[in-house]
């Protein structure tokens, strides 16, 4: 049996639409018995949500727990601690991490501080956060990514260009939630989870990713673009299924 890891945005579907041939490469995935994880830095959804999606896009059944989140890391790095989690970020995203911890309002208050996207950042606010952390409270990023896509085409400013600001003011490297962090790694290696494959189209996560949990990392070139050097993939296709006809 082998374990697959893929990403969703840009390898399986691109907004709401499935990539050609996507559907039929996903059955002989499952018809050769692979394993399957949904790998995602996507954080303003929940995985029940991208959960649903899947389903309705493959027509077929989808085990939430093989949906990994940024939140799913998150949730799983705040067991059995006590934090008072100062969170930035979106109102999805508060209320989840409400849920699930304590939070506050007053970022004196804190011991730990959570960075997520929002649409219209406040410098402000964000510098002082930059103080809290220069004063040594911790901070961790739901995710580096610097680009956001809110469609097919269009891409907003992500999650990583408010960690950059927050990095360069505060002269401190945060700690990130998402595929390119040692957490999300950590998440697979902590149930021995060994991934054979990691697929997905972007080197600065599914890539960097790939290469930390010791998988064959594969790149694929359906979506808009790429933040690094394509030379440390293991291997290139053009798309999703071209990448499943080769190993089955
Ligand atoms: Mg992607």
């Amino acid at each position: 049996m082998k374990i697959l890891a893929t990403d969703l945005d840009g390898t399986l579907y691109l907004d709401t639409v499935l990539i050609d041939g996507v559907k039929s490469a996903y059955n002989s995935l499952i018809l050769n018995n692979f394993t399957l994880f949904h790998t995602t830095n996507n954080s303003s959804q929940s995985t029940d949500l991208i959960c649903s999606k899947l389903q309705n896009l493959l027509n077929m059944d989808i085990d939430i727990s093989s949906i990994i989140t940024p939140l799913t890391i998150l949730e799983n790095f705040l067991i059995n601690k006590n934090n008072s989690i100062y969170v930035f970020g979106s109102s999805e995203v508060k209320n989840f991490i409400s849920n699930i911890s304590d939070t506050v309002s007053d970022i004196n208050n804190c011991d730990l501080i959570i960075i997520g996207r929002v649409d219209s950042p406040s410098y402000e606010k964000l510098d002082i956060i930059c103080e809290a952390i220069k004063s040594g409270t911790k901070c961790i990023t739901l995710n580096k990514d610097l680009t956001y896509p809110i469609s097919k085409t269009e891409l907003k400013p992500g999650n990583g260009q408010i960690a950059k600001y927050v990095e360069s003011k505060s002269s401190q490297i945060l700690d990130s939630l998402g595929k390119e962090g040692h957490l999300y790694s950590q998440y697979f290696f902590d149930r021995n989870i060994k991934l054979d494959y990691v697929v997905g189209d972007r080197v600065d996560t599914d890539i960097i990713f790939g290469n930390n949990v010791g998988a064959k990392s594969i790149l694929v070139e359906s979506s808009i673009e790429n933040h690094m050097s394509t030379t440390i993939a293991d291997e290139r296709f053009k798309d999703f299924p071209s990448f499943v006809s080769s190993i089955i």
